[in-house]
């Protein structure tokens, strides 16, 4: 397996390949399939576009002992994730959610997790990244004991580290300016900031927000249906979703960093 494919493997299973990213950014939906009564966005006349917030997961979502609890049922399932994929096989003690995005129903939808060495993880998670690049233009960024495992176990070089550091500032800073801009649109009144999946809306709001004929800008749905895999009751998934969609309008209202 070349490095490029192992890379790739660890962006999770197929259909979350080119998904993986976490933007900010608002998504236009495509062409959206199922019956009207089903159907995740308002009538095609509405201009609607769909965000995506950062920092939205179930570590983020959930209480820590739900975390830690939710860790604990994967790892009996999955007992044998010692050792990471990496080259050096590296111990794995932290658990990455997979999710796969679904741009026609704007739905994130949770797939599992995976056991990963906390280098990897880093590696995959943009936010962990701009943390680091952040606290290291801050120098606040403890001194290194050993070679980065990006580096040492990845193979990285520098410049390529250093080319990474580059696009996440980029991309950060992007992605702020977008919802900076959606917010001054918001407060000028010309975009409706709605932070409810459509579907999940009463008819009485969805009619409401049809009347206005204004351009909406609408978050993201999650389905957390795989949880009962890990033996989570409908009861518990409502909860989590819950939680998630809280947190979701408390990053779409304004939480910028
Ligand atoms: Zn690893
Ligand atoms: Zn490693």
């Amino acid at each position: 397996m070349s490095f490029r494919e192992w890379l790739r493997g660890l962006w999770g299973t197929k259909s979350s390949s080119a998904t993986s990213k976490a933007t900010a950014q608002p998504e236009v939906p495509g062409k959206v399939e199922g019956s009207p009564a089903t159907r995740p966005v308002p009538p095609a006349h509405q201009r609607v576009e769909h965000l995506l917030p950062l920092r939205w997961s179930l570590y983020y979502a959930l209480a820590k002992s739900e975390w830690a609890e939710l860790r604990q049922r994967h790892r009996e399932q999955h007992p044998a994730q010692e050792r990471c994929s990496c080259p050096n096989g590296c111990r794995t003690n932290t658990l990455d959610e997979l999710w796969t995005y679904d741009s026609p129903s704007a739905t994130k939808r949770f797939l599992g997790g995976q056991w990963l060495c906390p280098g990897c993880h880093w590696l995959k998670s943009p936010t962990w990244r701009l943390e680091t690049w952040i606290k290291e233009q801050q120098g606040i960024l403890p001194p290194l004991t050993k070679p980065p495992h990006i580096i040492d176990c990845l193979g990285w070089t520098p410049r390529m580290v250093a080319e990474l550091r580059a696009q996440d500032l980029v991309d950060a800073e992007r992605q702020k300016n977008k919802l900076r801009e959606l917010q001054r649109h918001q407060q000028r009144g010309e975009v409706l900031m709605v932070p409810c999946p459509w579907r999940r809306l009463p008819p009485p709001q969805r009619r409401a927000l049809v009347r206005t004929g204004k351009r909406i800008v609408m978050i993201w749905d999650v389905d957390l249906s795989e949880l009962s895999k890990l033996g989570y009751t409908t009861v518990e998934v409502n909860r989590f979703t819950r939680k998630m969609l809280d947190l979701g309008r408390t990053r779409m209202q304004g939480d910028l960093r």
